[in-house]
């Protein structure tokens, strides 16, 4: 039984919310706290058991501290922006508290995915007796914890990872972002990053694709080449693999807008003056574009998430594919939120009962992947998001 205290009621802080509440017997008390309390209200009248709603901007470290200190949480979900994810460590280190969040820390000024900067806190997180969970959302969280289970269960030693994640919904609008535009945008339009024998090697954005046939209907999609941040922490903690790469699926009219909006500098972030003041034209561009969580109604069709693994099994080469399949219509009839937010806010609950039923417990920072994957496992089947596993003939090219 503990309190949790969640940051951020945007898309994926609404999901979170719900399914905290639905498993009581762990969090027995919710807080929800925004800079916008507004919105965290909205979120709690969906609900029934009671939700307390808080206001804090977590930017400010001693108003977050503050806010800890009152209501003395067992843990923090962070689920505002990466932009939160330092000082919200920060106030969880001043108050003694455990931390998760689904995304690593990015200065506003670099799109950057590195770990570097809350791996530096490992030492005073194990000094203060505390855990941070890094990346319990789907990519980075639930993939990283499919490489673990494959590793242990599928293969002896796994040698190329593949992250697909396929949006294969539809929304109707000429151009949405599925999550917060700023941040995706961010990610989009980054040069792509592949591991390859020891060595980082770079693509320019968007330049690498190829046709994966996805499984149960969705069939062949485009997958385009991207950097995601749970490379780093898997290449780190599984050695053995000489390549890895992410890809993602994106439609022709969502890279058409992209193109044109680039052409013209509307996702740059770099600040330009306007009128007198400075603004940053992505900034700009996400106050245009709709809300994501405008799109839960209108979603419609299917994600598919997945990774595919080739290694060794008895001496004997082997490739797994192992998926989940989120539809966007139940997904907003359970929770009403699509399936992206879902997908994140469903591990995000399940990183943090994790922690806090001691099934995965350290002092200090951690990424998904060091923990025993199977209890995880259980839960994504239990809470919302069941997997499967399926043998495939050949690699991909
Ligand atoms: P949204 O933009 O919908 O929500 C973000 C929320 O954070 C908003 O409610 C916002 O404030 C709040 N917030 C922003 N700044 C502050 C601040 N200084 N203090 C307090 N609250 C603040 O984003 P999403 O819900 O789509 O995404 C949430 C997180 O999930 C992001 O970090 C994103 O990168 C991550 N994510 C991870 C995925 C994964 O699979 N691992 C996939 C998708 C997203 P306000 O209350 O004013 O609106």
């Amino acid at each position: 039984m503990a309190k949790v205290l969640i940051v951020g009621a945007g898309g994926v802080g609404q999901v979170v919310t719900h399914k905290c509440a639905q498993v009581p017997e762990v969090f027995s008390e919710i807080v929800l706290a925004s800079r916008t309390e507004e919105k965290c209200r909205k979120i709690a009248a969906q609900i029934k058991r009671p939700i307390r709603t808080a206001q804090v901007d977590a930017d400010d470290v001693p108003q977050m501290t503050a806010l800890l200190e009152r209501e003395k949480p067992q843990i923090v979900i962070n689920v505002a922006l990466p932009y939160q994810d330092l000082p919200i460590m920060d106030a969880c280190l001043a108050a003694g508290i455990d931390y998760l969040d689904t995304a690593n820390y990015e200065p506003r000024d670099t799109a950057k995915f590195e770990y570097s900067w809350q791996w530096a806190y490992d030492d005073r997180y194990r000094d203060r007796g505390i855990m941070a969970l890094l990346g319990s959302g789907f990519d980075p969280g639930a993939t990283n914890v499919f490489t673990a289970w494959l590793q242990k269960h599928e293969f002896d030693t796994i040698e190329v990872l593949d992250i697909i994640d396929c949006n294969a919904g539809e929304h109707g609008q000429p151009f949405a972002t599925n999550f917060n535009p700023e941040i995706n945008i961010r990610e989009v339009t980054a040069r792509g990053r592949y591991w390859e024998n020891g060595e980082w090697r770079t693509t320019d954005p968007l330049s690498v694709s190829k046709v994966f046939p996805f499984p149960d209907g969705i069939g062949p999609k485009k997958i385009y080449l991207l950097y995601h941040e749970e490379l780093e922490s898997i290449v780190k903690h599984f050695p053995t693999l000489r390549h890895a790469r992410f890809w993602m699926t994106f439609s022709d009219n969502y890279l058409k807008h992209l193109e044109v909006l680039g052409n013209v500098g509307m996702t740059s972030i770099e600040p330009v003056m306007y009128q007198g003041r400075e603004i940053v034209p992505l900034q700009f561009l996400k106050a245009l574009l709709p809300d994501p969580s405008s799109l839960g109604p209108l979603t419609k069709g299917r994600t598919c998430i997945g990774c595919l693994v080739q290694g060794k099994k008895g001496g004997r080469d082997k490739i797994a594919f192992l998926y989940n399949i989120c539809d966007h219509e139940a997904a907003y009839r359970e929770v009403q939120s699509q399936a992206i937010s879902y997908t994140t806010g469903v591990p995000a609950m399940i990183g943090a009962k994790m922690m806090l039923t001691g099934k995965w417990r350290g002092k200090g920072v951690f990424n998904m992947e060091q923990f025993d994957p199977d209890p995880f496992m259980e839960d994504m089947n239990r809470y919302g998001l069941p997997w499967s596993v399926m043998q495939v003939d050949a690699p991909m090219e």
